[in-house]
């Protein structure tokens, strides 16, 4: 098999923007270190893919921020076998990282392109146990419910219903809450049907266009 032409900085874009801003989660660190990010970026920005920032993925999307990507990882506290659920698939990199801690992972993601895109790198990259789904993914996605996991990687103005309608008792579930601009990163625990709510400080999403997100041009 070719060399790895990114080790060095991926092993480096780890220990310092992940494990130095306090990401502790062996199975988090594991994983990143393993899944080629340079794969999930565009031609031509294979070199910027271990920067300490998002980077765009086309239609106006992007691919988020490293650290960004591990803290909501590991605020879903996943276990091998957990049944997850990812909504916006962007470029697959999100993911790749969930099936690669728990083993499999449903993400729904609005553009069809995108999620094109997201398979062929996925497929690149060698990763399995990700089903891509299009579609409205505010609605969720109940054929694979409950879920012991939920992340959504765009922001909301609020939490869908239908999402936490899908979670689990036990479940985690992190989201981008707030103004379109920037939001509050939010988890939600599901305990004894009841919702426990924890900010997790501000972060700058996309918007989540759909039924229980924003209206948006060419919602679905
Ligand atoms: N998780 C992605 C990754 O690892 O590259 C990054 C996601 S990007 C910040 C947000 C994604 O959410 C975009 O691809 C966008 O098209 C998608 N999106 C927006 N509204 C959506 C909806 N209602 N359902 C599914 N995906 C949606």
């Amino acid at each position: 098999m070719e060399a790895d032409p990114y080790a060095r900085e991926r092993e480096e874009m780890v220990e310092y923007q992940i494990r130095g801003r306090g990401i502790r989660d062996p199975r988090v660190l594991a994983a990143m270190r393993k899944i080629p990010r340079h794969l999930f970026v565009p031609k031509g920005f294979e070199r910027s893919a271990y920067e300490d920032r998002p980077l765009p993925i086309g239609e106006g999307q992007t691919i988020s921020q490293p650290y960004i990507v591990a803290l909501m990882t590991e605020q879903l506290e996943l276990a091998p076998g957990d049944r997850v659920l990812e909504i916006g698939t962007g470029s697959g990199y999100q993911a790749a990282l969930l099936a690669e801690i728990a083993g499999s992972v449903i993400s729904v993601e609005r553009l069809s392109n995108l999620a094109d895109q997201a398979r062929e790198n996925l497929a690149r990259a060698r990763v399995s146990g990700v089903t891509v789904i299009v579609g409205d993914g505010s609605q969720g996605y109940p054929p694979g419910a409950p879920y012991d996991a939920i992340i959504i990687t765009a922001a909301t103005p609020s939490i869908p219903k239908p999402l936490i309608e899908q979670l689990a008792e036990g479940g985690r579930l992190i989201s981008p809450v707030g103004p379109r601009d920037c939001q509050d990163l939010v988890k939600l625990v599901k305990r004894e049907g009841r919702i426990e709510e924890i900010s997790l400080g501000g972060v700058c999403f996309v918007p989540l266009i759909g039924q229980f997100g924003w209206r948006g041009e060419g919602s679905l």
